[in-house]
C-alpha cells in the first residue's frame, strides 16, 4: 500500500491521527497532515483505510502495490 496526502486539501481535522497514529501525524504550527510511513506494513493497512475513509476532506490517497 501506498500512501499519499494532499496538504492543501488537509482541513486539520485530524481524524487520521487517532485512527492510525502510526502513519499520521500533524504539523504544530496548523495541525496540517505530516505523512510518517509512505509504506505501512500489513499490519496497518485496515487502520489506514479507516483513517481515508474518515477523512472529511479527501485528503488521504491510498493505492494497492503489488507486493513482491
Ligand atoms: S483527517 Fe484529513 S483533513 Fe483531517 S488532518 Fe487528516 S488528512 Fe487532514
Amino acid at each position: 500500500m501506498q500512501v499519499e496526502v494532499d496538504e492543501s486539501k488537509c482541513i486539520a481535522a485530524g481524524q487520521c491521527v487517532l485512527s492510525a497514529p502510526e502513519v499520521f501525524d500533524q504539523r504544530d504550527e496548523d495541525g496540517i497532515v505530516v505523512l510518517l510511513a509512505e509504506r505501512p506494513g500489513a499490519e496497518l493497512h485496515d487502520v489506514v483505510r479507516e483513517a481515508a475513509g474518515l477523512c472529511p476532506a479527501a485528503a488521504i490517497r491510498l493505492a494497492e502495490l503489488v507486493e513482491g
